[in-house]
């Protein structure tokens, strides 16, 4: 039997909450674990991971916003519309059985801009205890869901190559 369940955040301003849950999928893998990841706010068939994904047996990455920059201060109908479609689908992954790892990425930022509950996200990944691990990447993890992880992790901006005019890179960045 799998120890898994426990609640996972990758949160703060700075670089590696995607990549930290990318590298858990990979460790995962290895040992022939599923793991799906649903991408809030994102949709691009040209990001690595979605590329990488068919290489790694077992792991999935769906994306399930739209490929355009979300306004953070004044999201539009269609990003809400299109986050609670998205945690319908993390809530039907979570409870399929199918998956020992569920990577819910950006969803903190999808909270923190109101396209989310977080009070939902958190009754709900606290309702029962399933045996899938659950990660949660973004900005700005609110408190109702620092309050009931098992793991937070804070990358915290010491330097980041954007600051001196360095675009976001291939293979990188995304
Ligand atoms: P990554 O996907 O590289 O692990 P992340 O998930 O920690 O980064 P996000 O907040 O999701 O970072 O930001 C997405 C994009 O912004 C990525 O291209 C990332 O490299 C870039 N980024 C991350 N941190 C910073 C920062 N402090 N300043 C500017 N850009 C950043
Ligand atoms: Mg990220």
């Amino acid at each position: 039997m799998k120890d898994l369940g426990l609640i996972q955040v990758y949160t703060g301003n700075g670089k590696g909450k995607t990549t930290a849950s990318l590298g858990l999928a990979f460790r995962a893998s290895g040992h022939g674990f599923k793991v799906c990841m649903l991408q809030f706010m994102k949709d691009c068939s040209d990001y690595g991971e979605v590329k990488a994904a068919q290489y790694l047996p077992g792991f999935v990455v769906i994306p399930v916003g739209r490929h355009d920059f979300v306004d953070l201060a004044d999201p539009a109908p269609v990003d809400i519309e299109l986050a609670g479609k998205g945690w319908e689908q993390a809530k039907k992954t979570i409870d399929s059985g199918e998956y020992d790892i569920v990577i819910l990425d950006e969803i903190n930022v999808a909270m923190a801009c109101g396209l989310l509950p977080a009070a939902d996200v958190a009754a709900f990944l606290t309702a029962e205890k399933r045996n899938v691990e659950i990660v949660l990447t973004g900005r700005y993890a609110p408190p109702e869901i620092i309050a009931i992880a098992h793991l937070v992790t804070e990358m915290q901006e010491v330097k980041h190559p954007y600051n001196d005019g360095v675009a976001a890179r291939q293979g990188i960045d995304y």
